[in-house]
Formats: C-alpha cells, sequence, structure tokens
C-alpha cells in the first residue's frame, strides 16, 4: 500500500551515508572519519543522526517503540516531510479542516502541492464524511488536528477513526495539545492503523518551544522514509541534551500541567462573565477560544496594556474571536484585571 503513495524519486533516493554509520558497532576511540576538529568537546562531534539515546527515554514516557518514532526539528520538520515524501507538486492534493493550524497550509504552498479545506461544523466538530467527500485519487493526506488549533476542542475520536478506516492514503492527526486532556492519544492506536502518523512536540506541555524538538509516530515502514528524507544531522547535541536533561526531571512537567489545568478552570467561567464575552468555547488544550464583543479594538486595547494575545477574527467561523493561552495566575490575572476595565473606546 505504501509504495502507492509515495513519491517515486523518494523511493529510489539513495540516502546520504553519515561517517559515523560506517564503523557502528564496532569500538573505537579515536575519530579520524568525519572531518572534525579534535577540540572543543563534545560540540566537536556531530550528534547522533537517529538520537537514540533520546528516543529510548521517550519511548518509555510516550509509550511507542523507538522504531516508530522520528524526531525533528520542531513538528515543522515532520510537516514539511509529509508532503516531500508523499505529495508529488502540482499534481497531489492534500485535504485539511478549516479553521485549523495554519502550517499544513504554508507547507503545502512551500511544496507547491494544492491544500483543500473543508469547514468544520458551527460547533467546530469534525464532519468526517464532508472531508473524505472533498478527496479525489490524487489526495495523499488527510490533516486532522485534535485537539485543534485555534478552536481547542478535541475530535470527536470515531470521527478521526472514521477517516483513518476510509481513507486509503495517509491520516496526520497532530496532537500538539494532547497533554491537556485525558483521552486517549492516538499514538498508542498505532497497529491499528497503518497508515496514521501522530504529530506531538516538546513546545507546549513541555515548555520547550526555544529547543525546536518535534516528534512523529507512525509505522517502521513510514518512519524509514522519515529517516531517508531529514536532513542527516537534523537534531542538534544542545537540543537533544536538554530534552534529556527534561526527561529527567518528569516532576516539573506533572506540576506545569496541574497548574495550568487548574488555571484553566479559574479563567474560563471568569472570561464568560465578563459583559463583552459572548461565548467562551470549551476546550481541551491550554489556550481558550473567546468571542468577544468587538474583539479587534479589545485586541489593541490589551497590547495598549501590554499584554498580547492572538486575533482570529479574520479566520473562518471566527468572527470576533480572540486565542487566549493560559498563563501564570498572576499573568491571567492582569488579563482578568484588563478586560474587567475595558470600556470600549
Ligand atoms: C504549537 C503547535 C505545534 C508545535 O509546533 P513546533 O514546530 O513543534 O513548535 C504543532 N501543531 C500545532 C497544531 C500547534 O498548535
Amino acid at each position: 500500500m505504501l509504495d502507492n503513495l509515495v513519491r517515486k524519486n523518494i523511493l529510489a533516493l539513495k540516502p546520504y551515508s553519515c561517517a559515523r554509520d560506517e564503523f557502528k558497532g564496532r569500538n573505537a576511540n579515536i575519530f579520524l572519519d568525519a572531518n572534525e576538529n579534535p577540540y572543543n568537546g563534545p560540540y566537536n562531534r556531530y550528534p547522533d543522526p537517529l538520537q537514540e539515546e533520546l528516543k529510548a527515554r521517550l519511548a518509555v514516557v510516550k509509550g511507542v517503540p523507538a522504531s516508530r518514532m522520528f524526531l525533528g526539528n520542531g513538528s515543522d520538520e515532520p510537516i514539511d516531510l509529509v508532503y516531500r515524501i508523499f505529495c508529488e507538486p502540482r499534481i497531489d492534493n492534500v485535504v485539511a479542516m478549516a479553521p485549523t493550524y495554519g502550517m499544513y497550509r504554508v507547507a503545502a504552498d512551500i511544496n507547491d502541492v494544492e491544500y483543500r479545506a473543508v469547514p468544520l461544523r458551527e460547533d467546530f466538530s469534525l464532519d468526517a464524511d464532508a472531508l473524505l467527500a472533498a478527496t479525489d485519487s490524487h489526495t495523499k493526506v488527510i490533516w486532522l488536528c485534535s485537539p485543534n488549533n485555534p478552536t481547542g476542542n478535541a475530535l470527536e475520536r470515531a470521527a478521526i477513526e472514521h477517516i483513518l478506516q476510509e481513507f486509503q492514503g495517509i491520516v496526520v492527526v497532530d496532537e500538539a495539545y494532547s497533554d491537556f486532556n485525558d483521552f486517549r492519544p492516538f499514538r498508542l492506536d498505532l497497529d491499528r492503523f497503518p497508515n496514521l502518523v501522530v504529530l506531538n512536540t516538546f513546545s507546549k506541555l513541555w515548555a520547550s518551544a526555544a529547543i525546536r524538538l518535534g516528534m512523529a509516530f507512525a509505522s517502521e515502514e513510514i518512519i524509514a522514509l522519515f529517516n531517508k528524507v531529514k536532513y542527516p544531522y537534523n537534531v542538534n547535541l544542545l537540543t537533544q541534551q536538554q530534552a534529556m536533561n527534561l526527561l529527567n526531571d518528569l516532576q516539573h512537567v506533572n506540576l506545569w500541567r496541574a497548574t495550568v489545568l487548574r488555571e484553566r478552570s479559574h479563567l474560563l467561567p471568569a472570561i464568560a462573565e465578563l459583559p463583552i464575552c459572548r461565548a467562551v468555547y470549551p476546550t481541551d488544550a491550554n489556550f481558550v477560544l473567546a468571542r468577544i464583543i468587538d474583539a479587534e479594538r479589545v485586541y489593541h486595547y490589551l497590547i495598549d496594556c501590554g499584554i498580547v494575545v492572538r486575533n482570529r477574527s479574520r479566520v473562518e467561523l471566527c468572527d470576533n474571536c480572540l486565542r487566549i493561552t493560559i498563563g501564570t495566575p498572576e499573568e491571567n490575572n492582569a488579563l482578568l484585571g484588563a478586560l474587567r476595565q475595558y470600556r470600549g473606546r
């Protein structure tokens, strides 16, 4: 099945062979094979191209074997690789929901691949059959984002499974925010769905957007394609080390999650009570979408108060909506204080 989905040039590709690939498994302590400078260790050496130590640690935390894991320069990298591996420019297309995360379309445009956006229902739920109806014989990928950005809701599992079963191509489920809810994550269901790619990231719950580390979980066959096409040393040593430090201190991550969820439960009703608020949408993520009277002006008012939120008012279905990230208790109080003082202008 997979061979029919992959671009011919990628199937035929002979990947770059790293100097370090060749001696692998044998003992050596003098490395004169990669034209590195012998001084300034450990930064003089090329990093592990497949990040094996980090993946072994992540396998335990994520419940997915290292062989079904790809690590990249943020989620941006696996998003781009999906196009480069599966989509023939100007011939193939992808289908996604709208509104959703903007990078799927940007990466489609960069790769010159047609992007078909299908609206969510008014309540932001997924219309699986509408997405399937938008596919044709050249559709290689369906993009799903759950919980969805910017709407905040997790998609119904049954609707996602329906697409995974009916669609013959790749289905990407971006679960960047799955750490903020208790639904079963799709990365645990790779056995049931050979066409599934799940994205996770260090940028949200893991509080490490600066180190640029994204994860993709998929079958070993799909992971082999990612590894074939990626830059040889796509995750640098500093990033690998910093991620290991974090994984050795999971208490912090658990505390962050508890704090964000508690703050979320305080912030939502407080926003809903504001006279300028028309709706606060249910959220399964670390942000909330709120419909506000005159969102554009409120957005600029908040900036004058030194508070930046995301103005989504020009996005489909999100007329007059602001997307607000859950901050520290102090930050959230400052936001509420400013919004309570807003008098229109
Ligand atoms: C924030 C976010 C990401 C994270 O992207 P990185 O490149 O890993 O920082 C991925 N997907 C969605 C939907 C997001 O909102």
